[in-house]
């Protein structure tokens, strides 16, 4: 049993943004790799467009592949969702970058997709989409700031946490140390974090858990003001959380683990807890 450490590290900033849905068209798609590709959109809606927090995510509403059809929430005078005729699928994406646009240009956002094959909708949908493809995203509604006074970074991620981490590179000041722990094939490593800065020590594990929590167990003292974010599967970061938590005592305002998928699972609620035996969760 440790001490719980705050090691100076306070609550992040929360900014909310009014929720505004998108229609957008695919202006071009990138295969980063065999599994991953980068599908940019643009459209008028896309002005205004506002994501300040590096795991911001939209709301992405796909075809239903049964039928091709979309089909958006339906929300009362409160603006609480009401269930309808047909089921809305959504799933949740980062906006891995924006660009707003200047003069004559139309702001684009990226999107990064991974491919797992045609037993998701999202999958499915992002392996076939060209350029004219529509889609509908709403959101981010709310960003959380990057913690300030911090003294090293701890960034794990599988593909599909690669946009926010490397969001999360991209808005720390080089002073900090940052830790990159990577459960993915190297050869993909090497092409998504390119530009990654000379503080920034990566290390690279297969996707399998117990190699991923021993990866994060090389973090061991717990003085220093440490944040953590984790987003991979559900289920690889349950000892990742514990170990942090329970032995190396961080304190809650320090870590944000979230589960981005879980094996087995169809559109998994990251809201849900993690930890089924942590009540804090
Ligand atoms: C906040 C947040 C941000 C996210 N950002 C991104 C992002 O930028 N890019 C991205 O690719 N994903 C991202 N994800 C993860 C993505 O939302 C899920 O992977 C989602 O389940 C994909 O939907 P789907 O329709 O393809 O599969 P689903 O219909 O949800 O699932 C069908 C089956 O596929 C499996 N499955 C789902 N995802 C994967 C996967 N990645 N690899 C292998 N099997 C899988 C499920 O376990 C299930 O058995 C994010 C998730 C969250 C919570």
């Amino acid at each position: 049993m440790t001490t719980e450490s705050t090691a100076g590290v306070s609550a992040r900033e929360r900014v909310r943004h009014p929720l505004t849905m998108r229609s957008l068209v695919v202006t071009r798609t990138l295969d980063i790799a065999p599994t991953l590709r980068r599908i940019t959109l643009s459209g008028d809606d896309l002005h205004g467009f506002v994501s300040q927090g590096p795991e911001d995510h939209v709301k992405v509403f796909f075809p239903d592949p049964a039928t091709g059809t979309v089909t958006l929430p339906v929300r009362d005078e409160f603006g609480r969702p009401v269930p309808g005729a047909a089921p809305v699928i959504s799933r949740d994406y980062t906006p891995a970058e924006f660009r707003p646009g200047t003069a004559g240009d139309a702001p684009e956002l990226d999107l990064d997709f991974v491919l797992h094959g045609d037993n998701g909708p999202a999958s499915a949908w992002a392996a076939r989409a060209g350029t004219g493809s529509t889609l509908i995203i709403g959101g981010p509604r709310g960003s959380q700031l990057p913690p300030t006074g911090i003294s090293r970074l701890v960034l794990v991620a599988d593909e599909t946490g690669f946009p926010a981490a490397a969001r999360w590179l991209r808005a720390t000041p080089d002073a900090v140390d940052v830790r990159l722990i990577l459960a993915a094939d190297p050869d993909l490593t090497d092409t998504y974090f390119t530009t990654a800065g000379g503080n920034v020590s990566i290390t690279v594990v297969p996707p399998r858990s117990d190699e991923l929590e021993a990866a994060v167990r090389m973090i061991s003292e717990s003085d220093v003001a440490t944040y953590v974010w984790a987003g991979a599967e559900a289920t690889s970061l349950i000892p990742v959380r514990r170990y942090l938590r329970r032995e190396l005592g961080l304190h809650p305002a320090a870590l944000n683990i979230s589960g981005y998928w879980k094996r087995g699972v169809v559109a998994l609620d990251h809201h849900a807890p993690l930890d089924p035996e942590d009540p804090e969760n």
